[in-house]
């Protein structure tokens, strides 16, 4: 008998603890192994003054367990509360936001007849940092950063996926076009990682015509990997084009445990009547128990879950007089999904429990160190006036390093505009070494940027300009 793997469960707000006792009762009748530690998370909780929804002993239960299904919560109005999600996905560093989308036509409504594909996004990095800074009056920045190890890390996950799930492809999406460093290292470690796995198809889009083709073809995926903005905006395509967001299931998973949990809120509107479609969770139960080795109750469930939808009986936000043959309730749904377990659909194909569904997951080390040298430095400021009058007053500040360009937001204006400037306030000065072959060193970038104070030039920041291994790690000004 399969050892049983202890678990986290919260029944949440709304319709959460209907289709949490749904969820459970088919778990357990399929056999599923598992040691239950039930917590309290959400609205309650939040409304004894606990302002991240969840008490320190629920805490505990989660990272002894290391595996959390969660229902969904009520994230409650006004000022001072924290996000429950936010809080568990940075504790428990959830890298990978893991989400089939998978259209289950013509039992379902759907545009997109033929679609079965899971979106693997990185959670953790990119633009929400969340690292922002309003630097003039005209201008805001929000910093993208992109690690080597963050990157490795979800691709590697990607292609384990696919091979341990039968999965055939993997897309790689980013704009690696327009950024050619940041989303250029994410598409240059898929193409190395891609290599570990010939028998799988590998390719990469380019993130406008991906999002295009997710909406219009998505029969042509299979697996996608992707940065964590471009596959929060891909993954709800995907769920909304294949016509079951009701249905999804996601997993997030980390370093220090996973999260599995519906696509879909705690639906107040309903909540009480006893008719939410309890198959959003069951999805997600479904993704735990494969996270989890218990690969045959999967597979079990998803079966019979799948026979269910095929046999017509619905609940009532999918019900379609066409193909439904029975308007279901939560409990008469999740008793029709129990008397057919062991069951096989007949018209989808039947999720088969294998024994290579392990992942297999190394350690991700640190990319080796390279020779690391200065070579200039890129010092920005705020300034009101002509750009002729910013280099006339910049360029002599220093005798060893010397002004080669200002832009204006990536677009070249000095020594040469490549377009005719518009008024501004935020200008980039490049300053270089004076004698080319000079090395730079950052006592000349101190020195530098108190004769900016001195000549009145107000910086913002300073942006170091670094050499790899003699390879430039900056890009050059639009039009340079
Ligand atoms: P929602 O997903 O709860 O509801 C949207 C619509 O879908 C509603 O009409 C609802 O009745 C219907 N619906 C959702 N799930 C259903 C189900 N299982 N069966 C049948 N119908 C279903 O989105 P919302 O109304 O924007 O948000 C409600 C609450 O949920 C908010 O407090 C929101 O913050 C929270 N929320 C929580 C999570 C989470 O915990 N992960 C995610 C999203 C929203």
């Amino acid at each position: 008998m399969t050892k049983k793997s202890p678990i986290t469960v919260a029944h949440g707000d709304g319709i959460g603890p209907e289709i949490m006792a749904a969820t459970l009762k088919i778990l357990e009748a399929a056999g599923a192994q598992l040691e239950i530690e039930t917590i309290e998370i959400g609205e309650k909780v939040y409304k004894r003054g606990v302002m991240s929804g969840i008490e320190d002993k629920s805490w505990e239960s989660i990272q002894r367990t290391k595996c959390f299904l969660k229902a969904p919560i009520s994230t409650p109005q006004g000022g001072g509360f924290k996000s429950l999600n936010v809080t568990v996905r940075k504790s428990m560093a959830l890298y990978a936001n893991v989400r089939p989308c998978i259209s289950y036509h013509p039992y379902v409504r759907t545009t997109q007849p033929v679609m079965n594909m899971v979106i693997v996004r990185e959670n953790e990095e990119d633009l929400y940092a969340g690292i922002e800074h309003q630097q003039t009056d005209n201008v805001v920045q929000c910093l993208k950063l992109i690690s080597h190890t963050g990157s490795e890390r979800i691709v590697r996950y990607a292609f384990e996926y696919a091979r341990s799930h039968g999965r055939k492809k993997v897309t790689c999406i980013s704009k690696d076009n327009i950024m050619k460093m940041t989303d250029g290292m994410f598409h240059r470690i898929f193409d190395t990682v891609a290599k570990e796995y010939p028998e799988l198809t590998a390719n990469h889009m380019i993130v406008d015509i991906g999002a295009a083709k997710i909406a219009a073809a998505p029969h042509l995926f299979d697996v996608v990997v992707t940065e964590n903005l471009y596959g929060d905006i891909l993954s709800d395509i995907a769920a909304e084009v294949s016509g079951s967001v009701g249905l999804c299931g996601s997993a997030n998973i980390g370093k220090h445990g996973a999260m599995f949990e519906a696509v879909h809120g705690s639906a107040p509107d309903i909540a009480g009547q006893g008719i939410a479609n309890p198959s959003g969770l069951l999805n997600a139960a479904v993704l735990m128990l494969q996270h989890l080795g218990q690969t045959d109750v999967a597979a079990k469930i998803q079966n019979a879950w799948l026979a269910t939808i095929e046999d017509g009986i619905h609940t009532g936000e999918i019900f379609n007089p066409q193909v439904s043959h029975k308007r279901a309730n939560t409990t008469e749904f999740s008793d029709a999904v129990i008397e057919r377990l062991g069951k096989l659909p007949k018209y989808f194909p039947a999720m088969v429990a294998t024994e290579e569904r392990q992942m297999k997951l190394p350690d991700i080390q640190m990319p080796p160190r390279r020779a690391k040298k200065l070579e200039g430095v890129d010092v920005f400021v705020d300034w009101i006036g002509a750009v002729n009058e910013l280099a006339g007053n910049v360029k002599s500040l220093s005798n060893s390093l010397k002004l080669s360009s200002i832009d204006s937001r990536g677009l070249l204006v000095w020594p040469e505009a490549i377009a005719k400037s518009e008024q501004g306030d935020h200008w980039r000065c490049r300053f270089t070494p004076a004698n080319d072959a000079a090395p730079v060193t950052h006592e000349q970038i101190i020195q530098l940027l108190q004769s900016f104070l001195k000549a009145g030039v107000e910086v913002i920041k300073t942006e170091n300009l670094y050499s790899f291994d003699g390879v430039r790690g900056f890009t050059v000004a639009q039009g340079q």
